[in-house]
């Protein structure tokens, strides 16, 4: 595997995708990236229903699309996990996922989200609790989330010391460095969008 960035933007595979698309295996035709969202955090066992955002119980179990609370000692939240499409930033193959935070970590993030403050500098810890495809165990891998003014999921920027001292972690230098084409095509495929059939796709 080549260590050289691709320059993405001027592939033709790339061009073709964000204008026709690529047919997949799932049956669509996807048109450009589009992100993978994990539906629940690793260990949960209740139902897959999200309950309303703003219901948020932090005394018992609880599932929304953006906060889950497990018998009320285990707090995890939807973050952002972007890899930049290397020579065709700001594009970026994007995962939401769920990563683990404190209590007090999560009652200031909702504060601020209700009052308006959300701040892109306030910075919190956060470990990742999903098993992503693609890469070896990915769950406990730790990091800092920041607050997005936008009001979306927080940024989930994998770094520090790691479980079992693992800085290698292929997600934390993929999240670094970025990604190519192929390995975003690759990333689909093991989430059952496989366009790395279609002719266009080739890289040759
Ligand atoms: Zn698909």
């Amino acid at each position: 595997m080549s260590t050289a960035a691709p320059n993405t933007a001027d592939d033709p595979r790339w061009l073709e995708f964000n204008r026709a698309g690529f047919e997949c295996s799932c049956g669509q035709r996807h048109v450009g990236l589009f992100p993978i969202n994990m539906l629940v955090p690793v260990g949960w066992t209740g139902g897959r229903d999200y309950a309303p955002d703003d219901a948020l119980d932090l005394t018992g179990n609880f599932l929304s699309e953006n906060f889950c609370v497990w018998q009320g000692q285990y707090y995890a939240m939807r973050m952002r996990l972007p890899l930049q499409i290397q020579g065709a930033a700001p594009a970026a193959f994007m995962y939401t996922v769920w990563a683990g935070v404190s209590r007090a970590d999560m009652e200031t993030y909702v504060a601020a989200r209700k009052d308006g403050a959300l701040c892109n500098t306030t910075q919190f810890s956060a470990r990742l609790v999903n098993r992503i495809a693609g890469y070896p165990e990915t769950s406990n891998l730790l990091g800092i989330a920041f607050q997005q003014e936008d009001g979306g999921p927080p940024l989930l920027l994998l770094a520090g010391p790691q479980p079992g001292a693992n800085p290698g972690h292929p997600l934390i230098g993929e999240e670094r460095n970025g990604i190519g084409l192929d390995r975003a095509l690759e990333l689909f495929a093991a989430y059952g969008h496989d366009m790395q059939t279609n002719p266009s796709t080739r890289s040759h």
